[in-house]
C-alpha cells in the first residue's frame, strides 16, 4: 500500500458506533498518529492525566461529554508526544472534536504546527443501527478485536478468532442508558461540526452503515491509498 506521506489530519466525525475507530484502526499501520480521546482516557489512569479521578471516569459511564479545556489540554499534550517520537506528522482525530469550541481550538494548534486539515469524514448511520452495534459490542482484552454479540460474535464461544485469548472488555458506558445520553450529546454539541466542516470545504458524507469492509475502501479511494 501507498500512502502519500506529507503532512496533514483528517477528523473523524459521527456518533458512536458509527465505525470510526474499525476505520482509524485500518489506518494505523499507514503511518498515521492516531489521536483517540476515548483511548486515551480509558488507558492511562489518573496517575497520568491530572484530574482523571472518579468524577471524570462516572462521567465517561453516564455518557456525558467532558469539559473543553480539560479535553483540549489531553489532546495537545498527546500531539506533542506524537510529534516528538517520530517524523510522520499525519494525524488522525478520533472523537476530537465533539464540539465547536474544540474544532476551533483543533484549527488553532494545528495552524501553528503548520498542520492543514484534508479531510473531516462525517460517518452517517441511522440511530436504529448505532443501538445494535453498541449494546452487543466488546473486544479482545489481548489483542483489541472488537466483536458483536448481534452482528459477528466469535466464531467459537469466548475464544477470540484472531488470537485465540479468552478474556473479553465490555465498556461501561456500552449500556443503552448512557447510549441515550451520548446520543443526545452527539446531536446537541457535535453535530453542528458537520456544517462547521462543510463551511470549511473538507466534509466527506461517508454511508457507515455499509459494511466495515466498504467503508474502507471508501476511504481509502478518498485518500489516494492503493
Ligand atoms: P469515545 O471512546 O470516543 O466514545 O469516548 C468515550 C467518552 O469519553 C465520551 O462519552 C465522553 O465522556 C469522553 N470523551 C471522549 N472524547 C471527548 C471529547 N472530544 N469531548 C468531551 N468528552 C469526550
Amino acid at each position: 500500500m501507498v500512502v502519500n506521506l506529507c503532512d496533514y489530519a483528517i477528523v473523524m466525525l459521527g456518533p458512536p458506533g458509527s465505525g470510526k475507530g474499525t476505520q482509524v484502526s485500518y489506518l494505523v499501520d499507514l503511518g498515521f498518529h492516531v489521536v483517540s480521546v476515548g483511548d486515551i482516557l480509558r488507558s492511562n489512569g489518573d496517575t497520568v492525566i491530572p484530574g482523571l479521578n472518579a468524577t471524570v471516569m462516572d462521567a465517561m459511564s453516564s455518557g456525558m461529554l467532558l469539559p473543553d479545556d480539560f479535553i483540549c489540554d489531553v489532546v495537545r499534550s498527546d500531539m506533542l508526544n506524537k510529534l516528538s517520537s517520530g517524523d510522520k506528522h499525519i494525524f488522525i482525530f478520533d472523537g476530537f472534536p465533539r464540539t465547536v469550541v474544540q474544532a476551533e481550538y483543533l484549527n488553532a494548534v494545528l495552524k501553528e504546527l503548520s498542520i492543514p486539515i484534508k479531510y473531516a469524514f462525517n460517518f452517517d448511520v441511522s440511530d436504529d443501527i448505532v443501538f445494535r452495534r453498541i449494546t452487543g459490542r466488546f473486544s479482545c482484552a489481548s489483542c483489541g478485536r472488537i466483536y458483536n454479540k448481534f452482528l459477528c460474535n466469535t466464531k467459537i464461544e469466548n475464544v477470540c478468532d484472531s488470537c485465540g485469548a479468552s478474556e473479553f472488555i465490555f465498556r461501561s458506558d456500552d449500556n443503552e442508558e448512557s447510549l441515550k445520553t451520548r446520543l443526545s450529546q452527539y446531536y446537541e454539541k457535535s453535530k453542528p461540526l458537520v456544517s462547521f466542516y462543510q463551511e470549511m470545504g473538507l466534509l466527506f458524507n461517508i454511508n457507515a452503515s455499509l459494511s466495515s469492509d466498504d467503508v474502507r475502501r471508501e476511504i481509502f479511494s478518498k485518500i489516494g491509498i492503493s
